[in-house]
């Protein structure tokens, strides 16, 4: 009888892109997937309370569902608390964000009854894309991080950073292409610090990317604002692969909370970032990341960065509201704010968010965009996403799936 797994994934594309490869390499070595499986894998996160709380609910919840089933949790959560997860009912094993992938020839080994290998991956890069998904995959280029931004568990639980080579990211691209995916997402912790220990640089990737054209869209995940270069920039603007949409976290727009979150600019230079962006590509979709509660962000410094994002030509936010993480210089800062007052920015910064992307979808209506379109249907319509970010809906067309069509953006076909 073939050994049975179920894999559930919480946080970031980096676990969905690794928990895809895990599934993939399983299914490869003979285990099928089942909902009463005899392993259950959990690849965790610790970005926020919330996310450690769903993690604990979602390992009762399997050890309820079938007690004699093995669970094993890995991922940030683990790396942060190891010795809580070990503790919970049910648990069998635990491998932190580093040593992850070694669940793979743990559970070859235990199905065999072999003598369980040990090797330790500690701070090692292992490439993973997601393939579950038959129009876009998420490519892992790049974990860890080098950065102490005073609020970030992420780094401490990921490790140092670390990035696979140009040379291994074009056969992965190859790869996915061959799977007839047509869009991938360059993925890391911090994207933009690819290849620094290498010798490489993410210039010098992106640009053999839009040289070889594998596939038909590539995005980027995320990216520092300070390792945005102006050279990034326009290699975009002159590619027709490399998709007009970045994703830039600022965290706030004020100099002052962005010292005390040991940031690595100030928002001069972000505003010169968005400006570069906008006058060689006005079409190009920005999103931003901001907390709202920083300890020590006061009423005025709020408003101070509320003001900066209102003016700013950017599309949305991303808005998260500030939650203390154990072993930060952040929950140890004095004055916290109030959970009250949090609440409040971060309505406010959600509206500011709604408004601009309504703005930006405006701007395209009665024009045509190509429109990548999933295998995503609802009430007789299909989905899909411009180059430049705008979520489009037709009227259903097998023949629309994974293929790239020119679609004129209404009022009615966009979705906020
Ligand atoms: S850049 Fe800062 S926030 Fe992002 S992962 Fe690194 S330390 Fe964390």
């Amino acid at each position: 009888m073939p050994q049975t797994f179920y894999i559930a994934t919480l946080g970031c594309k980096l676990n969905y892109s690794e928990s895809s490869n895990i599934a993939r390499e399983l299914q490869n070595s003979g285990f099928q997937t089942s909902t009463t499986p005899d392993y259950y894998i959990l690849n965790t996160c610790t970005v926020t309370t919330t996310a450690e709380k769903k993690a604990r609910s979602l390992i009762a919840k399997f050890h309820r569902k079938n007690p004699f089933a093995k669970i094993i949790v890995i991922g940030c959560f683990t790396a942060r608390d190891r010795g809580v997860v070990e503790n919970l009912p049910g648990v069998a094993k635990v491998f932190g964000s580093e040593e992850k992938m070694k669940i793979i020839q743990y559970l070859l080994d235990i199905s065999k009854k072999n003598t369980i290998h040990d090797t330790l991956f500690t701070n090692h890069f292992f490439s993973t894309y997601s393939s579950h998904d038959r129009t876009r995959s998420f490519l892992k280029i790049q974990d860890g991080c080098d950065y102490h931004c005073s609020y970030c568990v992420v780094a401490r639980a990921r490790g140092s950073s670390r990035s696979d080579t140009i040379e291994n990211v074009l056969e992965n691209i190859k790869k996915i292409a061959a799977l007839d995916c047509k869009e991938v997402i360059l993925t890391g912790v911090n994207t933009g610090d690819f290849g620094r220990k290498n010798g490489e640089t993410f210039y010098q990737l992106l640009s053999a990317i839009k040289k070889t054209k594998l596939v038909a869209r590539v995005r980027i995940s995320s990216i520092e604002p300070n390792l945005l270069t102006d050279d990034i920039i326009h290699l975009f603007a002159n590619s027709d692969i490399l998709m007009p949409h970045f994703h830039i976290p600022l965290q706030s727009g004020s100099d002052g909370v962005l010292a005390i979150m040991k940031r690595r600019y100030k928002t001069a230079l972000f505003v010169e970032k968005v400006q570069q962006i906008k006058s060689l590509m006005p079409h190009a979709c920005i999103a931003v990341d901001v907390i709202s509660g920083f300890p020590s962000e006061t009423e005025d410094s709020f408003e101070e960065s509320f003001r900066f994002l209102e003016k700013l030509p950017i599309s949305y936010l991303h808005v998260f509201t500030y939650s203390k993480r154990p072993n930060t210089p952040a929950a140890e800062m004095k004055p916290q704010v109030k959970d009250s007052v949090k609440k409040v920015r971060t309505k406010k910064l959600l509206l500011l968010s709604e408004t601009k992307k309504t703005t930006f979808y405006q701007e395209y209506v009665n024009t045509q965009r190509a429109v990548l379109f999933e295998d995503d249907v609802k009430n007789g319509q299909i989905f899909g996403f411009t180059d430049n970010y705008i979520r489009v809906s037709a009227p259903y067309n097998e023949k629309l799936i994974n293929q790239i069509a020119y679609v004129e953006i209404t009022e009615n076909n966009t979705y906020v």
